[in-house]
C-alpha cells in the first residue's frame, strides 16, 4: 500500500508539505497540465506558457530527487480535462491507500479536492500550503470578533510575529509604514534598471509547440521572458534588490507610458508559483536596508506589500469564499467594455496600460489599481465581469490573489470589508501620478463636453449616485463637499456626459 502525491502546478516548491509527508521510495507522486486549468478563463498566452513550463522544470527536479512521479503532459483533446480526471487516471490499477494534496489556490479546486472521498473512494488527506506566513487558522483568529479587518492591523501582528524590520517589539526607525514617502511621480530620470530577462528554453519551446493551433489565449507570446526555473526565480530576485529595491519605495506609485516596470519587483509570478519563498524575499530586502543599500521606505514598502497585503489577501478570500464571489455591493450592472481586450480606447492611460499588459501579462499596482480598475469602479462594471477579466490577463492571477485585490480593493463590491473608502478617483490623480495625460485625445482640465475625460465626469458622477452610502465616511467628507460645490447645473451636465459615456462606451 502506498500514498499518491498531487502536486498542484502553482506549488512548484520542494518544501512542499506533500513532499514532507510522503515517502519517495514507496509514495508517487502526480502532476498534470490540464485542460481545463488553461481555460477556465481565457489566460493570457503566457500565463500558460508559465506554468507548464514551469512544471515541467520542476518535475524534472523532482525525477533527478529519485520521486517516482507520473505527469500528464498537455494534449489537445486528452480526456483527462480537470484534477479529478487525472487523480481517477493515476489511482487506476495501483494499490493506492490514501491521496495526500496541499490546501489549493482556489475554491472551485477545493471543490474538486473535497469531493475525491465520495466520487473515488479514496481517503483524501489536505495539508496546509506551506508557501504563505499566516495559516489560515491564524488568519481567522485574528479577524474574529473584530470589527473591521484593516490591513495594517495584521501587517503589524505580521511584522511582530515574523521580526521583519522590528527593534524588540518596536519598529525600527520609529515606523510602521512610510507609505506617505512613497508617492513620488518619476520625472524621467534615473533611469529605471533593465529587467532581466530569460530567454524561453528549449522546455519553454516544447509548451509553445504543444499549445500552438490548440489554445490562443489572451495577449502576445512573443516577448516572453519569465523565470521557470527556481534558480532564475532567485537571480530575477538578486537582480531586483540590486538594481531596483532603492528607488522601488520612491517610485512605487508612479506610471509612465514608456516604462513597463519602473522599479517594480516582477516576482509577484514566482511567488505565486511556489518558485521563490516570501522569506527569502523578505529576507533578501532587510538585508539590503541592513547594509544600506536600501532606503527604510522602499524596503518596508516592499515588505509590507509581502507579509501584510500578499498575506492578508489571502486570509480574507478563504475566510469568505464561497459568497465574496457573488458580492455586488454597489449595485453594478455596465458590462465590461470590450476594449478592456483590445486596448483600442482613445483614453491613452487605459490604452496604455491595456497594450502594456497584452505585450507582457503585467501591469504595476497602480495601473491596476488606479487606471484599469478606478474606471471600471467609476463606470460601474459588474464585479463578475472586471474579476474575470484580472483573472485572465495577468501572469500572477490566481482567485485567491486577484479575487480580494479587484472585487475588494477596486470595486468596493464588499462593501467595505477590505478597504474603507473606494479607491475612486478622477483624471487628476493619474496625471499627478504619470504622464499619460500628456498624449491623450481627451483634456484632463475639462469634465463636460466632447473633449473631457471620461474619467472625471464618471468620477463625480460617482460620487453623488452612491451619496447615501459614503457621504457619512469620515474619509469622504471632503470628497462630497467639492460634489456641494457644484451648481445644480453643473450636476445635470456631469450626470449628462456621464450617461453618453456609458451609452457610448466602445467609442470611447
Ligand atoms: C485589481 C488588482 C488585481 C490584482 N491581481 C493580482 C493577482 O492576480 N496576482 C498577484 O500576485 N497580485 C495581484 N495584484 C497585486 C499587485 O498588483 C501585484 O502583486 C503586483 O503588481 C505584481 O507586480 P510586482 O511583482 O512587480 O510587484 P511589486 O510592486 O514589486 O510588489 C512586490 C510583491 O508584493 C506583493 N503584492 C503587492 N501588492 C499586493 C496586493 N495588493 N496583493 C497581493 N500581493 C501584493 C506581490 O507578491 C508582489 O510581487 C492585484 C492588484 C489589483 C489592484
Amino acid at each position: 500500500m502506498a500514498k499518491l502525491g498531487l502536486i498542484f502546478g502553482d506549488q512548484l516548491n520542494l518544501d512542499h508539505a506533500v513532499l514532507a509527508a510522503l515517502d519517495p521510495s514507496k509514495d508517487r507522486l502526480l502532476m498534470g497540465e490540464l485542460a481545463d486549468e488553461a481555460s477556465y478563463v481565457d489566460h493570457h498566452i503566457q500565463k500558460i506558457m508559465l506554468v507548464f513550463s514551469a512544471m515541467r522544470h520542476f518535475a524534472r527536479e523532482l525525477n533527478e530527487q529519485g520521486w517516482r512521479l507520473d505527469y500528464h503532459r498537455f494534449a489537445a483533446g486528452s480526456e483527462i480535462r480537470s484534477f479529478t480526471d487525472l487523480l481517477r487516471a493515476g489511482l487506476e490499477g495501483r494499490d493506492i491507500d490514501e491521496v495526500v494534496v496541499s490546501w489549493p489556490g482556489e475554491w472551485r479546486v477545493l471543490e474538486q479536492v473535497r469531493a475525491w472521498e465520495r466520487e473515488l473512494g479514496v481517503p483524501v488527506t489536505v495539508l496546509p500550503d506551506t508557501r504563505f506566513l499566516c495559516p489560515l487558522e491564524d488568519f481567522e483568529g485574528w479577524a474574529k470578533g473584530r470589527k473591521q479587518l484593516r490591513m495594517e492591523l495584521f501587517y503589524r501582528q505580521m511584522r511582530r510575529k515574523t521580526g521583519y524590520l522590528m527593534d524588540g517589539d518596536e519598529p525600527v526607525d520609529g515606523q510602521w509604514n512610510f507609505d506617505k514617502d512613497n508617492r513620488k511621480r518619476w520625472p524621467g530620470e534615473p533611469a529605471p534598471p533593465e529587467p532581466m530577462h530569460f530567454q524561453p528554453d528549449e522546455v519553454v519551446q516544447e509548451v509553445v509547440g504543444d499549445l500552438a493551433g490548440v489554445i490562443e489565449g489572451f495577449g502576445e507570446a512573443e516577448g516572453f521572458d519569465w523565470p521557470v526555473t527556481r534558480a532564475q526565480a532567485r537571480r530575477a530576485l538578486t537582480h531586483f534588490i540590486d538594481k531596483a529595491l532603492p528607488l522601488f519605495g520612491d517610485y512605487q506609485d508612479a506610471m509612465h507610458d514608456e516604462q513597463d516596470y519602473l522599479f517594480h519587483s516582477r516576482i509577484s509570478s514566482s511567488l505565486n508559483l511556489g518558485l521563490l519563498s516570501v522569506g527569502e524575499a523578505c529576507d533578501a530586502a532587510e538585508s539590503a536596508w541592513r547594509s544600506g543599500s536600501a532606503p527604510i521606505n522602499a524596503v518596508e514598502g516592499f515588505i509590507r506589500q509581502i507579509i501584510g497585503w500578499r498575506e492578508y489577501v489571502r486570509g480574507i478570500y478563504w475566510m469568505k469564499m464561497p459568497d465574496y464571489a457573488e458580492r455586488n455591493a454597489l449595485g453594478n450592472d455596465q458590462p465590461l467594455p470590450g476594449w478592456y481586450w483590445t486596448g483600442r480606447t482613445r483614453m491613452h492611460c487605459l490604452r496604455s496600460t491595456i497594450e502594456a499588459t497584452r505585450r507582457n501579462g503585467y501591469a504595476h499596482h497602480i495601473q491596476r489599481l488606479m487606471v484599469t480598475g478606478n474606471f471600471a469602479l467609476l463606470l460601474g462594471v459588474i464585479p463578475k465581469e472586471i474579476c474575470d477579466w484580472y483573472l485572465a490577463v495577468y501572469t500572477d492571477a490566481y482567485d485567491w490573489v486577484e479575487l480580494p485585490n479587484t472585487l475588494g480593493m477596486v470595486m468596493h463590491a464588499d462593501d467595505g470589508l477590505l478597504a474603507s473608502k473606494p479607491y475612486a478617483a478622477s483624471g487628476k490623480y493619474i496625471d499627478r501620478m504619470s504622464n499619460y495625460c500628456k498624449g491623450c485625445a481627451y483634456s484632463v482640465k475639462e469634465t463636460v463636453g466632447e473633449q473631457a475625460c471620461p474619467f472625471n465626469a464618471l468620477y463625480w458622477d460617482f460620487l453623488i449616485r452612491h451619496r447615501e452610502r459614503f457621504e457619512a465616511n469620515h474619509r469622504m467628507r471632503m470628497m462630497y463637499r467639492n460634489v456641494d460645490r457644484k451648481s445644480s447645473e453643473e450636476v445635470e451636465a456631469i450626470q449628462a456626459r456621464a450617461r453618453w459615456i456609458k451609452g457610448n462606451i466602445e467609442a470611447v
